[in-house]
């Protein structure tokens, strides 16, 4: 199977030419610029291979065995595995695979426990929560009544003392831990002794450590957690969607909370896609891949600390690095585009200190590729270099396309 079946069958290249064109053009940018967007990873040729399938056309409303449309036998089995994989990859009682994203999993996780008007304590925005997590421009800050938690302005690490407090003085019916930026281990049995405490249910949010959780690189949520949300596409690689974990008890809320309160029809083509990726999850390769992501930050934190940007909670656990490059000149919207005209690709981020932004990088996707410890030495040295204008932004970015160069996410 090619890793872009329907480019390389031709038959969008003679039918849709504009199309065509499109695709390969995302295509040829994926693979000659570099990839630090923290969210984002390079799916197998496999998944590509499931989603791009006939499942697609498949309409299955509601649950295996339980379908309100005809001939969904096939794609039950397809769902049943995926279902049965990540409930073993992640030790849960219970898996929901039909989200289709991370926020609607999170859209789910409050269904499921929670009616309009309930407190829910979760990190602020400017901290690292998501938009789920209480945004006003989001349904979460709409219909519940969200408290913020923060993070310390000097270590910037949770502040454990002040969730504490904050549970005890608004007793929130859900604490949510979970964050798109926080670099480090998040500390699960901490927030399930508070959520005891003040008999608030707990809800981890691991969108992006879940990748990690299946390769044993950082701690497992399920056995703390009443409810697990998390995506499928960031480390760990698979299809964009999301997914829910739960104990059996709560099982049949989740299920009803994703399908029918949050929507229809399952999509089949990304649910094989899904059990294709918990499959290659399951692997020891997988396992050797969650670490070498994290050997990876923690070479490339320690490397752009050495070159004077400050990096938040001093490194990293996880695939996720968060820096302020101020003390090289610059603030990080500046940073960003002095980067993207050298080819290199990443986010900006709200940082724990001050107004201004920083910058946030990860190591999932560059690691896919198959680069290491030395790969990420010389990233460090290369973004500090265009940061300080040192290096002109045509020689950087011959620098970028000489270092992906080397590492085809696709080969072939
Ligand atoms: C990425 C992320 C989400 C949302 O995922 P989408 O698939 O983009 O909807 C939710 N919560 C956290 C913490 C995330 O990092």
């Amino acid at each position: 199977m090619s890793v872009t079946p329907v480019l390389e069958a031709d038959v969008l290249r003679r039918q849709d030419p504009e199309l065509a064109e499109i695709l390969l053009g995302e295509l040829t940018r994926q693979s000659t610029t570099l990839q630090l967007v923290a969210a984002e990873n390079f799916t197998s040729p496999a998944v590509l291979a499931a989603l791009g399938s006939p499942l697609a056309n498949k309409y299955a409303e509601g649950y295996p065995g339980a379908r309100h449309h005809g001939g969904c036998e096939i794609v039950d089995v397809a769902e049943r595995v995926a279902v049965d994989r990540a409930k073993a990859l992640f030790g849960a009682e219970h898996a929901n695979v039909q989200s289709h994203s991370g926020s609607s999993a999170v859209l789910a996780a409050y269904a499921a426990l929670l009616r309009p008007g309930d407190t829910v304590l979760a990190l602020g925005l400017p901290y690292g929560g998501h938009l789920t997590h209480g945004s006003p421009a989001n349904f979460s800050g709409r219909w519940f009544d969200f408290v913020g938690y923060g993070v310390d302005a000097e270590t910037g690490l949770i502040d454990h003392e002040q969730v504490r407090a904050l549970a005890r003085t608004h007793r929130p019916k859900a604490i949510v831990c979970g964050s798109i930026a926080y670099p480090r281990h998040i500390d699960y049995a901490f927030f399930r002794e508070v959520a005891d405490e003040v008999g608030a249910y707990l809800i981890a949010d691991a969108a992006h450590p879940i990748g990690l959780v299946a390769g044993g690189a950082a701690p497992n949520p399920v056995p703390y957690a009443d409810v697990v949300c998390a995506t499928t596409h960031k480390v760990l690689r698979g299809p964009r969607g999301g997914m829910l974990l739960c104990g059996s008890e709560l099982a049949e809320r989740v299920d009803r909370a994703v399908f029918p309160f949050t929507q229809g029809g399952a999509q089949m083509n990304t649910i094989a896609a899904k059990a294709v990726a918990f499959g290659e999850a399951a692997t020891p390769g997988f396992t050797a891949y969650a670490h070498q992501v994290v050997a990876n930050a923690r070479v490339l934190a320690a490397g752009l600390a050495a070159e004077g940007l400050i990096v938040t909670t001093g490194g990293t656990d996880t695939h996720l690095i968060t820096v302020d490059p101020m003390p090289l000149g610059v603030d990080g919207r500046t940073a960003r585009g002095r980067l993207a005209a050298a080819g290199v690709v990443l986010d900006c981020c709200a940082l724990p200190h001050g107004e201004a932004r920083g910058l946030r990088l990860g190591t999932a996707a560059v690691t896919t590729q198959g680069m290491g410890e030395v790969e990420m030495a010389r990233i460090g040295v290369l973004l500090a270099g265009v940061l300080r204008e040192k290096v002109e932004s045509r020689k950087a970015r011959d620098e970028v396309r000489d270092l992906v160069g080397g590492f085809p996410p696709y080969p072939g």
